[in-house]
């Protein structure tokens, strides 16, 4: 392990420790694969194409609404950050809460504008682990919250998880290139302002103000 001056992509610290296929920051606890592991964006969406995510699936509705059940308050309008290429959370609120305006969106499937301090709740499942540029793609979301609204993330975290780091499924998916660990969580709260409702891996609530 040697200490290398490469950025970190969430805090921008310049202390990150080279852990073969991967650097660690030592600020912020990042884990991010190195680019030469990350793969093409034909190959990404290949990938989540064979995932067996369809709505009419009951256990894949059961396992959203598992996030969905943290949250008792869902305000209206949500937003689906990270979809994927079916539209699983409308599906389910479409039967669970049909008064709910939900908009799903994914950059690779389900691409547009969307409105800016506009959402109340944010439901990013499976999502933060695929961000090449965890800052810049949190960043992207977080604008998309207004005032009073919640950001409701599933990932699985990294504490706990015993070395080597390539014995973990999670982090063996290709297509998974950002790990957190609850100190990683906690510095987002603090870089965007937001207040920690929930952190218990791998489910997050953060709450603006
Ligand atoms: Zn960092």
């Amino acid at each position: 392990m040697s200490s290398e001056n490469i950025e970190c992509p969430l805090c921008s610290s310049l202390e990150t420790l080279n852990i073969k296929i991967a650097y660690k920051c030592i600020s912020c606890e990042l884990i991010f694969k190195k680019k030469s592991h990350h793969l093409s964006l034909e190959l990404e969406k290949k990938r989540y194409e064979t995932h067996n995510n369809s709505v009419e699936d009951k256990n894949y509705l059961k396992y959203l609404k598992k996030l969905l059940d943290l949250n008792p308050e869902l305000k209206s309008p949500v937003l689906d950050y990270g979809c994927g290429p079916t539209q699983g959370l409308k599906a389910l609120l479409k039967i669970e809460k049909p008064l709910l305006e939900v908009v799903s969106y994914d950059p690779i499937f389900f691409n547009k504008e969307l409105n800016k301090n506009h959402f109340r709740t944010i439901y990013a499942s499976e999502c933060v682990e695929h961000f090449n540029s965890p800052k810049e793609s949190l960043k992207k979301m977080i604008d998309l919250m207004s005032k009073d609204s919640c950001l409701m993330i599933r990932t699985e975290l990294y504490d706990g998880v015993k070395e080597p780091l390539n014995s973990w499924w999670y982090f063996r998916d290709p297509t998974h290139v950002s790990f957190y660990n609850t100190k990683t969580i906690e510095k987002i709260s603090e870089l965007f302002n937001l207040e920690v409702r929930l952190l218990k891996s791998p489910y997050i609530m953060l709450q603006s103000n």
